[in-house]
């Protein structure tokens, strides 16, 4: 069956929230890691959600990969192509938003895109075009003082005029609240007028079904996970998209081995989690320093210590360390050092697990989860109900050998009995 949406991500914890969003409205989802191979074999799904790590490289480099994701994606007859980007905008005059979507729109065929980085329930409002991050303007966000991408102009039709090569229009609250028929109607007055892409207001809940219709009756639109949720909307809405019900047995069936949990996060949510984990698994903490000066000892000392206790049930490894002791060992090594040799030991172990038979596993840290599914040379996910909000269950598609259900939970997210929730959405 042809994609109905395609989605390419410009990060990946965009594209995971997206890929959830997507999945909570009913939508069939897989995320892939990167641009996928020709031959990566997906079941049947509505919506597919490439994730690439594009958002602050050189422009022509991410034109090219989202171009090559493009490809991929209408291969499959995909027949909406999001362009997901992050809910603050995150741009330079440089790039990428701009020119990324310019390339998009001669690809599909399009005439103007529309574009909008409203998420109301999550404080995302933009309002005669402006954008705003709960009660202030982005420039007087947080945001301004961004490392990578600076946010100094709350306007985002000069902000995406600046890095685009033709005129940029806007949308209005007034048309959108009047619905659908209406953002349409102006959408086509302004590419009349010769705008090749429109910034839309949005500020309340519904207007994102108003720009979501909207925009799934053009090839291309550009946004955050709320045009997402608009998107998804208008789709199940239209019965383009039969809603099918999240159900954690289908998404689990059939996996059998062992269980584990790998844990990177220093926040103070994982913390807690490994603390209440204590009482009902065997968890061993790992040393950030031998992480450091002896890695391949510390590593086969983890593994030897998993191998004689996976028979009984899941077990937890953590890197994991409270404020002080991770400042000590950075103090010694350098941030940047200790942390990557940190998320090779993680990887490495998650590594050995799945060698060992581990076919359920919950990695607990972003940058930790990210270092272990590439490591694991994942190709995608098909994406499960949510165990806890933002972390849902997934299951790997397209790879050779048997298949592996995972949860990747960012720092601070899952309540305290987090990992045995996960373990038990598992099927342990
Ligand atoms: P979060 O989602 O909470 O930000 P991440 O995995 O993204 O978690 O980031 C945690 C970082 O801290 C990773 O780079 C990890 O390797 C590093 N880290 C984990 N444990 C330690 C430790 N004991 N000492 C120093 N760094 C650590």
């Amino acid at each position: 069956m042809p994609l109905t949406l395609g989605v390419i991500a410009d990060d990946y914890t965009g594209a995971s929230d997206l890929a959830n969003t997507l999945s909570k409205e009913g939508v069939r989802t897989v995320q892939t890691i990167g641009v996928p191979d020709d031959g990566l074999h997906l079941p049947d799904t509505d919506a597919v959600v490439v994730s690439l790590k594009s958002r602050s490289i050189p422009a022509d480099e991410a034109v090219a990969l989202v171009l090559a994701a493009h490809q991929w994606l209408k291969a499959r007859g995909a027949s909406h192509i999001l362009f997901k980007v992050c809910s603050t905008f995150d741009s330079t005059d440089a790039g990428n938003i701009g020119p990324v979507t310019d390339a998009l729109r001669r690809a599909t065929g399009a005439g103007i895109v529309p574009v909008t980085p409203a998420f109301p329930e999550t404080g995302r409002t933009v309002y005669m075009g402006h954008l705003f991050v709960g009660t202030v303007p982005l420039n007087e966000s947080p945001l301004k003082d961004h490392p990578l991408n600076p946010m100094t102009d709350s306007d985002l039709k000069r902000v995406l005029a600046r890095q685009s090569v033709g005129k940029v229009g806007l949308v209005p609250l007034k048309d959108v609240a009047r619905g659908a028929a209406a953002v349409s109607a102006r959408l086509a007055q302004l590419e009349q007028e010769g705008c090749i892409a429109a910034i839309v207001d949005g500020v309340f809940d519904p207007d994102l079904e108003a720009v979501g219709t909207a925009a799934a009756a053009l090839p291309l639109s550009t946004g955050a996970s709320g045009l997402g949720l608009g998107l998804a909307r208008a789709l199940v809405g239209e019965g383009r998209v039969l809603r099918q019900a999240g159900d954690g047995a289908t998404i689990a069936a059939g996996i059998g081995g062992s269980a584990a949990v790998v844990a990177g996060s220093c926040s103070a949510a994982t913390l807690e989690q490994i603390a209440v984990a204590e009482a009902a698994m065997p968890v061993l903490r790992l040393s950030a320093e031998r992480l450091v000066t002896h890695p391949v000892e510390e590593v086969g000392a983890a593994l030897g210590w998993a191998r004689a206790r996976l028979q009984d049930g899941p077990v937890l490894i953590a890197a994991s360390d409270t404020p002080d002791k991770v400042a000590e060992v950075q103090a010694r090594f350098g941030r940047t050092a200790a942390g990557l040799a940190v998320e090779h030991g993680t990887a490495a172990i998650s590594e050995g697990l799945v060698a060992a038979g581990v076919r359920r596993l919950v990695l607990a840290g972003g940058e930790t989860s990210g270092a272990s599914v590439d490591r694991l040379k994942i190709p995608a996910f098909l994406v499960g109900p949510e165990i806890a909000p933002g972390v849902p269950l997934l299951r790997t598609e397209g790879q050779a050998g048997e298949p592996m259900v995972l949860a990747l939970k960012s720092g601070n997210f899952g309540g305290p009995d987090f990992f045995a929730k996960a373990l038990k959405m598992m099927g342990h």
